[in-house]
């Protein structure tokens, strides 16, 4: 029986292989014209090829989203507290913390922001315990004449979520409640945003609103008269 093989020359010869030259198609395979803007041209080996713009761009975009969603979460890297001790530190926290967003000083960019939780105390124990299961930082606070020296442990960044989310549930306040959801909105948002390029920017400037919201209600009054209005109302 005969056999019959085409060459690989012929199968090129159709009307977009014709010369060999792929240039002649003038439109990308999603129909977008291969205009000098819309082409991105490269050099492949011996070959130079043509990549269209709009579907590049369009891909890394895809690519870079997935990318953000797919982010894990921020990890405990303590041991974790059972339940009576978490507990006991959400309620020494309501009375004693600070839930907050801070500025960064950055000479590139302006309106960098950063979560921060304290907690003071003149007990060194309470805030040994506290960096003990959150991490983060231990220190002196400066020494007040005639006034006992007290201690500070503060937690930056994604860890925040970490110490949030254990102590929420044990939470009994609305006030701290509404900041410590405000803190995990806010850092679900650093999570998943663009935070590259041009868009970033678009990015720093929601999180500073949460900034500008956190500092509306670290000034709102003390516990008391809040409490009191609540009641009014
Ligand atoms: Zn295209």
């Amino acid at each position: 029986m005969q056999k019959y093989f085409i060459s690989a020359k012929i199968l090129r010869s159709g009307p977009i292989y014709n010369n060999m030259n792929k240039t002649r198609i003038t439109h990308c395979k999603h129909g977008h014209a291969f205009t000098p803007e819309n082409t991105y041209w490269k050099k492949n080996g011996k070959y130079t090829t043509r990549d269209c713009k709009i579907c590049k761009d369009a891909y890394s975009k895809r690519r870079d989203e997935l990318r953000r969603q797919s982010k894990p979460a921020a990890q405990r890297r303590h041991p974790k507290p059972n339940e009576i001790d978490m507990a006991w530190a959400a309620g020494l926290f309501e009375g004693e913390g600070t839930i907050t967003m801070t500025r960064i000083k950055s000479t590139k960019t302006e309106n960098l922001t950063c979560s921060v939780i304290i907690v003071g105390n003149t007990d060194i124990e309470i805030v040994q315990l506290f960096h003990k299961w959150w991490g983060g930082w231990l220190r002196k606070r400066k020494k007040v004449p005639g006034k006992k020296q007290a201690y500070e442990w503060a937690l930056r960044g994604k860890q925040t979520c970490v110490f949030v989310a254990d102590i929420l549930p044990y939470i009994k306040t609305q006030r701290v409640i509404q900041k410590a959801k405000l803190l995990l909105e806010a850092e679900a948002l650093r999570r998943h945003a663009p935070m590259r390029g041009q868009e970033a920017l678009t990015t720093q400037a929601r999180l500073w609103e949460y900034l500008i919201e956190f500092r509306r209600l670290n000034k709102r009054g003390d516990k008391t008269t809040d409490a009191l209005q609540a009641l009014d109302s």
